[in-house]
């Protein structure tokens, strides 16, 4: 079963015997003598010069103001919700759809998840379910929308670009622009990935990227927010370095700060990786085209209209359930690291008592998605 589906994904890595993982870092050379570099100059810790030029570089890539360099995309998500004003018992709308981490750090801020539909169209939180939410369940007042069954304000929305896919941004912040509510973009999966000529994580009043080792590129861990408010970014720096006020040696701090700074050692790692971020970006895109002509008896989720994807893994939509299971076997039977999405973040014993809707696009495609192997092959 799936010969077809296993030959294909063999061909693609020129490999027919051994594991083909889902997606590892590519490294070499380079990275090693920017790390080397940086052990010879001392500056491996918290402070050194790479942490600014790599927030520099990746502002400008993504065509934003500022970077605030993070240690990993969790935290900065974490420190991002909290400079939009996400308070205990705040509620903060997530799609159930998506890693772990999204939910996680509204939990991190005291605030509650609520978790609103995906459009099976883009995979991303669904503008229409949002809308619903707030038309049916929250009340105006003048600290924005209040969710009438508990009084708990609605803080923020963080809507995510599920594998690099862009979801529909404009969508959403009409409708957050609307009421006044602060979108925070949980951009970890789609560096590289555009909506018109604008870079994913750029649309909301901050944008979060992750340097994990399975995603597009990695200094080991680390992470960034992406914005253009030079408050936003003040403040996130301060409160991602301890909230120390700056003086020649006096060591004073004026609020509960966060060790949340990207060790200079990681941000020369991820300077070399900025170099190669194009050729993974266009080997990443043959990979996928050679997915769509090779698989034409599959469903492949295909890179929408006005929307530019950095096709970080592949999203395969199985006929049901049952098929999805069999296919995942399949692979993993003849060593290829194919994986499911994530169980909805509803359904984890952490969060499932929090408010939600009924959620059938995103049952539908968590019985159906399988990721095919996207590493690089440059
Ligand atoms: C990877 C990821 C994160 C978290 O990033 P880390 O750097 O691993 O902490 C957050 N959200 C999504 C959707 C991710 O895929």
């Amino acid at each position: 079963m799936y010969s077809d589906l296993i030959r294909t994904i063999r061909e693609v890595y020129g490999d027919r015997s051994g594991t083909i993982p889902l997606h590892v870092p590519r490294m070499g050379e380079a990275e090693k003598r920017a790390v080397a570099k940086v052990i010879d100059s001392g500056f491996v810790s918290s402070v050194g010069p790479e942490v600014d030029e790599f927030e520099r570089r990746i502002a400008a890539y993504c065509g934003a103001r500022h970077a605030v360099a993070i240690s990993n995309g969790t935290s900065a998500l974490h420190v991002a919700l909290l400079v939009a004003g996400v308070e205990p018992g705040d509620l903060v709308i997530v799609p159930s759809l998506s890693f772990v981490a999204t939910a996680n750090a509204v939990s991190y801020c005291g605030a509650r998840p609520v978790f609103l539909d995906v459009d099976r169209v883009t995979l991303g939180l669904d503008p229409e379910a949002v809308r619903r939410f707030l038309q049916s369940e929250t009340q105006v007042s003048d600290r924005g929308p209040i969710h009438r069954a508990t009084g708990a304000p609605v803080a923020a929305c963080v809507p995510m670009h599920a594998f690099g896919f862009p979801m529909d941004i404009h969508g959403l912040l009409e409708v957050c622009d609307e009421r006044g509510i602060p979108v925070i973009e949980d951009a970890a999966e789609s560096l590289g990935s555009y909506v018109g000529n604008r870079h994913t994580g750029t649309f909301g009043k901050a944008g979060v990227l992750s340097f994990n080792g399975n995603k597009l590129i990695t200094g080991g861990n680390g992470g960034a927010i992406l914005t253009d408010d030079p408050d936003v970014a003040l403040e996130a720096k301060h409160l991602t370095t301890t909230a120390k006020l700056a003086h020649r040696y006096e060591y004073a701090h004026d609020r509960v700060g966060f060790n949340y700074r990207l060790p200079n050692l990681n941000a020369a790692f991820l300077l070399a990786q900025m170099d190669r971020l194009d050729e993974f970006l266009q080997d990443k895109r043959a990979i996928a085209e050679t997915y769509a002509q090779e698989l034409k008896d599959y469903r492949l989720f295909r890179e929408r209209e006005g929307t530019t994807a950095n096709h970080w893994l592949s999203v395969l939509i199985a006929d049901d359930r049952q098929s999805r299971d069999a296919i995942l076997h399949a692979t993993h039977e003849a060593g290829i690291l194919t994986r499911p999405v994530w169980q909805p973040l509803h359904t984890l014993p952490m969060y499932d008592h929090d408010i939600r809707d009924g959620l059938e696009q995103t049952a539908y495609l968590a019985d159906r998605i399988v990721n095919l192997p996207g590493t690089p092959r440059v």
